[in-house]
C-alpha cells in the first residue's frame, strides 16, 4: 500500500492538529470526529459500492448486452426508415432493380420480380472476373437507394 492510499481523518483535534486516525474507504472522518451527515454520506457510499459491486458481479454483463441489443434494433429501425424514405423504384419511367450489389434500370415489360434471371451489360468488374461480354444475373431486390447513373439490363432471360 502506498502512502496515498492511507487516508486519515484530518479533522482538527481539540489540540488543533489534524486527526491522524485512519479511516476506511467510505468513511469521511473517524468515529470521534464524524458528524451525523458524514456518517450518512459514508453509509450511502458503502451502499452504492455494495450495489455497484453486486451489479458488477451479476447483471452488468447481461444489462449491457441488453442495452447493445436495444441500440442495435434502434439503428436497424432508423436504417429501414431511411431506406424507405430514400428508396426509388423508378427512374424516368424505367423500373429500378437490384442485381447482386448493383442497381440497374429495366425498360422492358413486364416489370421484373425478385428471382428473375437477366442479362447484364459488361462492366469493369465483370470484364476482369468473367472476361468481355454481357453476363447473367438474378434480380435480388426492387428499387435502390443509390443515386448515381445506372446501367440498363439488356434483356430478361426466360426459362433458362
Ligand atoms: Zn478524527
Amino acid at each position: 500500500m502506498t502512502q496515498d492510499q492511507v487516508r486519515t481523518c484530518g479533522r482538527p483535534t481539540k489540540a488543533g492538529h489534524p486527526c491522524k486516525i485512519r479511516v476506511s474507504s467510505s468513511d469521511i472522518a473517524c468515529g470521534t470526529h464524524a458528524t451525523e451527515q458524514d456518517r450518512a454520506v459514508a453509509e450511502a457510499h458503502r451502499r452504492g459500492y455494495r450495489e455497484g459491486y453486486e451489479v458488477g458481479n451479476s447483471s452488468a454483463g447481461s444489462y449491457s448486452k441488453f442495452r447493445i441489443e436495444q441500440l442495435e434494433s434502434q439503428v436497424e429501425e432508423l436504417r429501414q426508415q431511411l431506406d424507405k424514405e430514400t428508396r426509388i423504384h423508378e427512374i424516368g419511367g424505367d423500373q429500378v432493380v437490384q442485381v447482386g450489389g448493383y442497381a440497374y434500370r429495366w425498360r422492358g415489360r413486364p416489370p421484373l420480380a425478385v428471382g428473375d434471371r437477366v442479362l447484364l451489360p459488361e462492366n469493369y468488374v465483370s470484364r476482369m472476373k468473367y472476361g468481355p461480354g454481357p453476363m447473367e444475373g438474378t434480380v435480388t431486390g426492387l428499387g435502390t437507394t443509390y443515386r448515381g447513373p445506372l446501367a440498363f439490363i439488356l434483356r430478361r432471360l426466360e426459362g433458362e
